[in-house]
Parts: structure tokens; sequence; C-alpha cells
């Protein structure tokens, strides 16, 4: 990833933060595709019920980007219609703002790192405590 969509996904993601919850941590990810975003989900901690014995006990930014993930038109002209047959032209790029707008760690946790795994994204990406983007 350029540096210039790094700067542009920072700025986007500050500015989700500022309207959807000021002042708190945010955890996005955004799904590219040929540079481009496709898809984009946040952490919600009210989303699933709290006595729930799943390993998800909210949505996790991750599931939330893949469960809105619109197959882009360019593909469907060639009858792609399902996540996986484009997950290998995709990269996932996770961010952490802190609530003081500060960059956090964003690395997947290990059920997101299995479903990420599962569906075979090309590149995973996720910003860590220096600011700058690790991958793997
Ligand atoms: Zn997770």
């Amino acid at each position: 990833m350029n540096i210039n969509l790094e700067k542009k996904l920072i700025r986007l993601a500050k500015r989700i933060q500022l309207s959807y919850k000021p002042n708190k941590v945010i955890h996005i990810t955004f799904l590219l595709y040929r540079n481009k975003i496709i898809s984009t989900g946040i952490n919600d901690k009210r989303k699933t019920h709290p006595s729930s014995s799943h390993p998800y006990k909210s949505i996790h930014s991750e599931v939330d980007a893949i469960l809105k993930l619109e197959i882009p038109s360019e593909c469907k002209k060639y009858h792609i219609t399902n996540i996986a047959s484009i997950a290998q032209k995709v990269t996932l790029v996770n961010m952490r703002i802190m609530s003081d707008g500060t960059i956090g760690l964003s690395k997947p946790c290990k059920h997101c790192s299995r479903l990420i795994e599962q569906i075979g994204f090309k590149e995973v990406l996720y910003t860590n405590i220096d600011g700058g983007f690790s991958n793997g």
C-alpha cells in the first residue's frame, strides 16, 4: 500500500471516529480492491447477545466489513458473485484509532485471523503502535 493511500485511510478513519464514536477507541476495517474501498467495517459491542457462548461477544470490524462487502460491478460483469472469487485481489486493512486520535495496534484477534485465512485475502495490513502498518 502506498503512503498516499495510507494517509487517506488514516484521515478517513479519523473522520469516521468523529462522526460515529467521538472520543472513543474505534476499530475499523477497510477492504480494498485495486486500491479502492469496497467495504468498511466498524467494531460494535452492542450487536450480539451478552450471554452468547460464541467466540464473538461483539461484531468485530473485520466481520462487519466482510458481511457488508458487495462484489464490485466490474467483477459482476464476469459473473463473479462471491467473496472467495475475488479474495485473492482484496487487501484487508485494520486500523485502531485511540480516544485521543493517535493510532493503536489493530492486529486481528485469533477468531478473525482464522476467518481471514479461510477467505484467503491477498494481503492483511494492520496499524501498529508506531503509527505505521504491519502485515501478516
Ligand atoms: Zn476479531
